[in-house]
């Protein structure tokens, strides 16, 4: 399976899709972790002081550190963490932009290639933007009252991105909170 995962992230770092995000990242950063993975993250985007630096998604900056120390925090092993969108999306300034509904398109086929392989049981939205890019325009972001809807076999769950947490718009005694329940939910399906 490590063989597969290689395979699969060498491919997605010759991906030259998105002219604007070619010219602004330094590496193209596929998601990692174990492969098959009983729960998987999904993010925005790498960020410039994270993962567009390690290569690694959500490791390296604020938001990366929370996210694993909520993960560890609440127990959950066996994780795969990803993004919608594979490259690190800056503004003219330099600063980090959200992907454009193209480049979210056009990183799609990566983000379903990695589902195929991983096969979670529960694909955690982070964050609304994942949420709707995988439940549907349409679906309510609820993260204190995960609800479930199937994808493929798999649970989607919303969770607030670690972002919001850091932002001070969510108190990080309720985030490991909402962690621990996914954990539960995790041992109870
Ligand atoms: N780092 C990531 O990899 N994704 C995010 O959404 C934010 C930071």
């Amino acid at each position: 399976m490590a063989t597969a995962l290689a395979m699969l992230q060498a491919s997605m770092r010759e991906c030259c899709d998105c002219a604007a995000l070619v010219k602004c990242r330094s590496r193209v950063v596929p998601g990692d972790g174990a492969v098959p993975a009983q729960v998987m993250f999904v993010g925005i985007a790498p960020g410039r002081f994270g993962g567009d630096i390690t290569g690694v998604p959500f490791s390296g900056d604020r938001s990366g550190i929370l996210l694993r120390k909520m993960i560890a925090g609440a127990s959950i092993e066996n994780v795969f963490i990803t993004n919608l969108v594979r490259c690190n999306p800056r503004d003219e300034r330099g600063r980090n932009r959200d992907p454009l509904a193209g480049e979210i398109d056009n990183c799609r086929k990566h983000l379903d290639a990695e589902i195929a392989m991983v096969r979670p049981r529960i694909i955690v939205c982070l964050g609304a933007m994942a949420w709707r890019e995988l439940a549907g325009r349409d679906a309510p972001f609820y993260p204190t009252r995960p609800n479930s809807l199937l994808r493929d076999g798999a649970m989607l769950y919303p969770m607030y991105h670690p972002g919001y947490v850091i932002r001070g718009a969510y108190d990080a005694r309720n985030y490991l909170r909402d962690f621990r329940r996914l954990r539960r939910r995790l041992v109870s399906r």
